[in-house]
């Protein structure tokens, strides 16, 4: 509240993701209550990362929920509430040491990346040696893992036997595994349970393949770049545009904020590649009737890269 003041802000927009959303009308009141000369709105629309902001250039957005992606310019000031949770990962962690030997990744989520120095000294007393490192330019923490950047773990991924994520779900572990090809143990201290990501990676790219393999014959490609300022790759999506009328394509950019089977029906295109967040494509193909690839797939589908090399699409 005292940054608000300070800032002398007359109007703020509240960001909140969907699992926080519930909370959003009792945080506005209480803003309400203490500062009664500014204009307190909430944003309905989806915000599934800090790549999400709405805009407000004279005002103050706070998000709750995430850390900021520091490489990422905005237009008005944004203050970042990370939603860190009141549980001890400790106990956890300690359930998960006899799975641990040699040198270990050490990555998390804003819910627990304030306790990796604490995870980082129990595995260090422990006779294993933590590796942490601070990722590129995406990343505000050290150890921190986005679903689209696991740059903290790409660079040590070299000198470590296996990851240990902290934290819970299976969305950032997922892109751990398809972005490092390394080992990953979850350490999940909200399920109290410790398990892997093999299975799911395994389903993962047998879907990926299928998918591919469905794309390979459409002629009309819509390319999706999002009007989202951290999902926004317009150089890369015109790129691919040139590449795919190169093979002979047809292809358009189709620009738009939010993505759905509705939206992407309307057109008559046969296949989509998605430049927006690269988790449309890997998550929620399911829920589309037309094959979405990304950009690292449809290189296979053009001959640029072999199925034994897959890559996991990464914003940077
Ligand atoms: S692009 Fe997707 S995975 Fe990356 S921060 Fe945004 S919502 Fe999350």
């Amino acid at each position: 509240m005292a940054t608000v003041k300070k800032a002398g802000h007359t109007s703020i927009i509240l960001q909140f993701p969907e699992g926080l959303k519930r909370n959003a009308i009792d945080v506005a009141g209480d803003i309400d209550a203490q500062l009664k000369d500014v204009h307190v709105q909430i944003s309905g629309e989806p915000c599934f990362g800090a790549c999400d902001l709405p805009s407000n250039p004279d005002g103050l957005i706070v998000n709750f929920g995430h850390y900021p992606i520091p490489n990422l310019a905005h237009d008005g000031e944004v203050l970042f509430i990370p939603a860190r949770s009141n549980k001890d990962p400790i106990p956890i962690v300690r359930k998960v040491l006899p799975e641990l030997k040699g040198r270990v990744g050490v990555v998390s989520t804003p819910q627990y990346i304030h306790r990796v120095p604490d995870i980082v000294d129990l595995l260090s007393d422990n006779d294993i040696t933590p590796f942490v490192s601070k990722g590129d330019d995406r990343i505000f923490k050290e150890g921190q893992v986005l679903g689209c950047n696991t740059s903290a773990a790409r660079a040590i991924a070299k000198d470590i036997d296996i990851i240990l994520f902290i934290g819970a779900g299976d969305f950032h572990p997922l892109a751990l595994a398809l972005g490092t090809n390394k080992d990953i143990v979850i350490a999940d201290p909200d399920m109290d349970e410790i398990r892997g990501i093999r299975d799911l990676k395994d389903r993962v790219l047998r879907q990926r393949h299928a998918v591919i393999s469905q794309a390979k014959d459409a002629e009309v490609f819509g390319v999706i770049l999002s009007t989202k300022p951290g999902q926004r790759r317009e150089d890369l999506a015109r790129d691919i545009v040139k590449d795919l009328r190169k093979a002979g394509k047809k292809a358009y950019i189709v620009e738009m904020e939010n993505t759905s089977p509705q939206i992407l029906d309307s057109f008559s295109a046969t296949a989509w590649v998605s430049t927006a967040c690269p988790r449309l494509a890997i998550d929620d193909h399911l829920a589309y009737n037309k094959p979405i690839i990304t950009p690292p797939e449809l290189d296979i589908i053009l001959g640029k890269r072999e199925w034994e090399d897959y890559i996991f699409d990464e914003i940077v």
